[in-house]
């Protein structure tokens, strides 16, 4: 055998042995790249790869390249706890990743992070006490083995390869382009055309504003209509301290307590006094767009404030562009798409050239992976969330489902400090396996939705609700959603209230 036959047989083994960490994590998004940093601090012994099927870092931020892209929350929630936001609240895609980006290179995060990889399957065997992962990479089309003790889940809720469009009735006679937000066409020429978004969430309060200025007109065609918050830019409240020289770091974890006091309001008003926190966003919205604007018919939402995310419409974006004509917004139901536009059940017409589908996500329990737990496929929708992050007979195990209402981020940083807590917890038993158990007395628990209906009754979660885990009706298989009662309860979680079964 020559040198090269030598080489390229230890580069094929390489490439097909198995590979083994303690930790694993699916996801380099905002949630695994937190899950690295807890892993780093709290558990340095451990080591652990981050693998993600794209090719770059930042998940949502990197999948989403429609015009004007930005978070809808503030970066000193949405950012972390622990590395303080020096920009404006709201930021875009482009800052977002800067800041990630700057924390793989201060943490040294890159090593621990193998692009390309998409977990197909993942196995549990009882007896070698492990996740067996198949890996497919992008480069060389192959697959690869991996093995871990522990597999933590940060592959967020949505399928990152495409997003959800309704089979609207005659799509394919339309002449126009048809694009989804998630997997918007860098080249798309938009500037002098006729532009329908439909949709009016939180993607089409963003997108609309961020091209009307170059659109011949552009539409918001909505079912019905949504609660938008108009914020302004600025946090004063920043800005002042910033004069001041404080040191980042306390700017930030004011900024953030500030944030929180005001959110806690907002959403105790949602459930107190629904009818007055109404006529706020509704006053704003009328001083925006004049007292002759209907906004009883475009603006006023048939369910209480907050059942689903309020979209945040920065220093009123959306209705300037309305106000000032180069947007409109119309309530109506599509009957069908037609060669030149879309024809509405009320017999008007939009003419365009281009219809943007701001109709949401494919909601994904876990990444579309296999799961396998000694040889028998795991159906997550009959599972019971253990504090919404770990679930029943599933070993060493956990998931990342971040708030809907706060920031995701606030829950990925407590999901992280309970995983490393629980790690520690393990090592110090000479554990090697949790897996969570109902206790007898848990048996005749009722089964509710992971996320209540009544409590957030988001579209993309309502359509998929059926392949999400359950929850159950006490602690700790509840998943309240609910910031300030998880802030309580997760820190302090009793670890061995046999709930948790270790081997
Ligand atoms: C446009 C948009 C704006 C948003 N704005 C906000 C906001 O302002 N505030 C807020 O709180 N939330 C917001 N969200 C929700 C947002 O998704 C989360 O807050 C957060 O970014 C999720 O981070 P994550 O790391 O958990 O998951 P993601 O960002 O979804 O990242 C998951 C990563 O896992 C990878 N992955 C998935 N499956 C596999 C697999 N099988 N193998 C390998 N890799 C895999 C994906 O490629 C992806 O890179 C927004 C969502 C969208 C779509």
């Amino acid at each position: 055998m020559d040198i090269a036959d030598t080489v390229e047989s230890t580069q094929l083994s390489r490439a097909t042995a198995t590979q083994h960490f303690d930790v694993l994590i699916v996801g380099a998004g905002i949630s695994g790249i937190d899950a690295a940093y807890h892993l780093q601090k709290n558990c340095p012994g451990k080591s652990f790869v981050m693998l993600d099927t794209q090719k770059e870092f930042g998940g949502t931020w990197r999948t989403h390249k429609f015009p004007g892209i930005r978070s809808d929350s503030d970066l000193f929630t949405f950012g972390y706890k622990w590395k303080p936001w020096s920009g404006v609240p709201i930021a875009t895609a482009e800052e977002i990743l800067k800041y990630l980006g700057d924390i793989i290179e201060e943490r040294g995060l890159a090593q621990h992070i193998r692009y390309g990889h998409t977990v197909k399957t993942a196995s549990w065997s009882s007896k070698d006490q492990r996740w067996t992962l198949e890996v497919e990479t992008s480069d060389k089309k192959e697959t690869q083995h991996f093995t871990c003790n522990f597999l933590w889940m940060c592959q967020g809720y949505y399928r990152h390869s495409e997003g959800y469009t309704p089979d609207f009735p005659g799509m394919d006679r339309f002449k126009g382009s048809i694009v989804h937000p998630q997997t918007w066409p860098e080249d798309l020429d938009y500037a002098g055309k006729r532009v329908v978004v439909i949709g009016s969430g939180a993607t089409a309060a963003t997108l609309i504003p961020a091209m009307a200025e170059d659109t011949a007109h552009i539409t918001m065609l909505q079912r019905s209509p949504t609660y938008f918050f108009a914020k302004p830019k600025e946090d004063k409240l920043v800005s002042w301290l910033r004069k001041l020289h404080l040191p980042q770091k306390w700017v930030h974890a004011i900024a953030r307590q500030n944030v929180l006091f005001q959110q806690k309001v907002v959403t105790r008003r949602s459930f107190e006094e629904p009818e007055k926190l109404k006529n706020l966003l509704l006053g704003a919205a009328r001083q925006y767009l004049g007292d002759d604007f209907d906004i009883e018919t475009h603006f006023t939402p048939g369910y209480r404030p907050w059942r689903q995310r309020l979209a945040v419409i920065p220093d009123g974006d959306l209705y300037k562009a309305i106000r000032a004509g180069k947007a409109s917004v119309v309530t109506d139901h599509i009957e069908t798409f037609t060669k030149d536009g879309i024809l509405l059940k009320s017999g008007k017409t939009l003419q365009a050239d281009i219809i943007v589908t701001a109709t949401g996500f494919n909601l994904c329990v876990m990444g579309d992976i296999a799961f396998v737990v000694d040889g028998r496929q795991v159906d997550f929708a009959e599972r019971w969330g253990h504090r919404g992050i770990m679930f029943s007979g599933v070993p060493n195990m956990a998931w990342v489902f971040g708030y809907l209402r706060t920031s995701w981020t606030m829950r990925a940083d407590m999901v992280s400090a309970f995983v490393c807590k629980l790690l520690n917890h393990m090592q110090d038993k000479g554990a090697s396996v949790v897996i969570p158990q109902l206790r007898e007395k848990d048996k005749d628990m009722q089964p509710r939705p992971f996320v209540e209906a009544e409590n957030f009754n988001a579209g993309y979660l309502m359509r998929n609700m059926h392949i999400m885990p359950k929850q159950g009706d006490r602690e700790p298989w509840i998943f309240s959603q609910d910031y300030y009662q998880e802030k309580r309860t997760i820190p302090n979680a009793d670890l061995e209230d046999g709930t948790l079964i270790y081997q």
